[in-house]
């Protein structure tokens, strides 16, 4: 199959690529060939050791028939995504029970000798939405999920941002809107993004479910002002060409989206003359690929990871001498 980057180069002709979006509740596994997804299974999220053992019982099978040239995968964080950290593929320290410290890549790496990349769910599908998705040609592109939790993936150049672990722009603290008296509860830090923006947030701030409250309800005021904010630190933190806003308010309220503009251009206070309401109207959007953009997003992982080994010996440093320096 020819694998293509975003910009249209051909790479090199590759086979079949797994991608596992590792989440919550469940996981899902789907195999990719020549452009389509030709098989999928789910397994139940329970603890790390009966999850991992059905997952790699599934995947085998697929790997028996025809063994796969990369698997990707698309995690729920904290995750390790240094390969040269001891923990590479490793879950960290997560509310979620029985899971700080799973080894999900080494466990796949006991089995599966291809190439195996990781990273986060938000980073695997903005990297989905790069290739395939409303991310196309936008080489800052930010991914937004705002949900059960509030996560963002960042692409910088087409490639996911890490740094010392991976960003968690959900636990950015927002200044409070004048006289909002909701507490948050984010169980960190209370009123940090996640704290005051997930669905859990909305619901305890309401007391109702948010689909029930009316988009008149002046609350949304508050809740579209927080969110404005968010995007005015992510405007000026990241300088994106689009910023693609998912999970239930993204996708189950698309009227949030179309209200943010008017109320994000003041907070941006001309500071960039050419961002008015139209080009903020036009970089914030909900993503194309809607549901499918997990299990896509760890295809892509899978694709990044094959290219990133194709690249290796052109990319390696020269050499780790300190440069001259020579004074004028
Ligand atoms: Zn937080």
């Amino acid at each position: 199959m020819p694998l293509k980057r975003p910009g249209g180069d051909e790479v090199k002709d590759i086979g079949l690529i797994a991608g596992v979006e590792l989440g919550g509740t469940k996981v899902v596994a789907v195999l990719w060939n020549d452009g389509a997804i030709v098989d999928e299974l789910r397994v139940p999220t329970r603890d790390p050791d009966a999850t991992l053992d059905d997952l790699v019982e599934g995947l085998a099978r697929w790997w028996d028939a025809n063994p796969f040239a990369a698997l990707g995968v698309a995690s729920f964080g904290p995750v390790t995504l240094d390969p040269a950290a001891t923990d590479y593929g490793c879950l960290r320290t997560t509310p979620k029970p029985g899971w700080t410290g799973a080894a999900v890549v080494p466990r796949l790496a006991r089995r599966f000798t291809c190439p195996i990349g990781i990273d986060t769910d938000v980073n695997s599908a903005a990297l989905a939405e790069y290739r395939w998705g409303r991310g196309r040609g936008a080489d800052s592109l930010l991914y937004l999920t705002i949900g059960t939790g509030v996560g963002g993936g960042v692409l910088q150049g087409g490639r996911p941002l890490h740094g010392r672990l991976h960003p968690e722009l959900g636990h950015i603290l927002l200044r409070r809107q004048p006289g909002d008296v909701f507490e948050g509860n984010c169980r960190f830090h209370r009123d940090c993004a996640e704290g005051l923006l997930s669905g859990p947030a909305l619901r305890a701030r309401f007391g109702a479910t948010p689909a029930d409250v009316p988009a008149d309800d002046p609350r949304w005021d508050i809740v579209i002002a927080d969110l404005a904010q968010f995007l005015a630190v992510l405007v000026h933190s990241f300088a994106p060409n689009r910023i693609l806003i998912g999970g239930g308010v993204g996708m189950g309220a698309p009227w949030i989206i179309e209200r943010v503009p008017s109320v994000l251009m003041p907070l941006l206070g001309g500071y960039y003359p050419e961002l008015d309401e139209q080009a903020l109207t036009a970089m914030i959007t909900s993503p194309g690929l809607g549901k499918t953009a997990g299990p896509l997003g760890a295809i892509a992982v899978g694709m990044a990871t094959l290219e990133d080994l194709m690249e290796e010996d052109m990319a390696r440093p020269v050499s780790g001498a300190a440069p001259l320096w020579i004074s004028p």
